[in-house]
């Protein structure tokens, strides 16, 4: 069994959330070896998922980052986005990994968590890298994901967050999403950072997806 380790050091202050966003502490654990896992080799740097034929981890639109990294700004409100030295652990909402803080560079910026399924916006930040990443493209829930404290809402139609649930244990985390999605109202499930809140993901039926 994996021995957790941390990365990121001490919890924040309030006023660290403030200025960081989504930084804050993470520990952080290779996914439970009980779980069926699919795992692509590449060095220190592997991507390991858990296999999920049940629902599909949706990252941040392509078009959505190429827009804002060619013009600074977010295509819906406008919105300076700002480009500095990761100082916190992110993760980056187009590739679902971490950053590797005091190393990378990061962009923040404004992005609707209803993009795409509401006519009401739900406005807040997000991070990604600066530099090109590729878009997150697996079925289940990456490992740098699944290590994080994370909140999981239930979206119903809205939209309307019916349902809620909180994990800090990374064998948590499949079970807590089969429940939402096992709820008869929940169309989707919002991923976010339970500490910051900020939106990360999108849980989508595989039979339904929400686009
Ligand atoms: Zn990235």
């Amino acid at each position: 069994m994996a021995v957790p380790f941390t990365i990121g050091c001490a919890p924040l202050q309030l006023s660290d959330r403030v200025s960081l966003g989504c930084g804050g502490h993470l520990t952080f654990s290779a996914c439970p070896a009980f779980f069926p896992r699919t795992t692509t080799d590449e060095g220190d740097d592997k991507m390991t998922v858990i296999a999920a034929d049940r629902f599909t981890v949706q990252a941040l639109p392509r078009q959505v980052a190429s827009y804002v990294r060619e013009h600074g700004r977010d295509p819906v409100w406008g919105h300076e986005a700002l480009t500095q030295l990761a100082t916190g652990f992110g993760p980056c909402r187009l590739c679902l990994r971490t950053f590797r803080e005091h190393e990378e560079m990061r962009t923040l910026f404004t992005y609707d968590t209803y993009a795409g399924v509401s006519k009401y916006p739900q406005p807040g930040p997000v991070y990604i890298h600066a530099a090109h990443c590729e878009r997150y493209d697996g079925g289940g829930v990456p490992a740098e994901l699944c290590g994080l404290e994370l909140t999981f809402e239930g979206v119903a139609a809205g939209p309307r967050v019916v349902a809620l649930e909180r994990t800090a244990d990374e064998a948590a985390v499949e079970d807590a999403i089969a429940r939402l999605l096992d709820l008869p109202d929940v169309d989707f499930v919002n991923v976010r950072n339970m500490e910051a809140g900020c939106f990360i993901a999108r849980i989508a039926r595989i039979d339904r997806e929400a686009t």
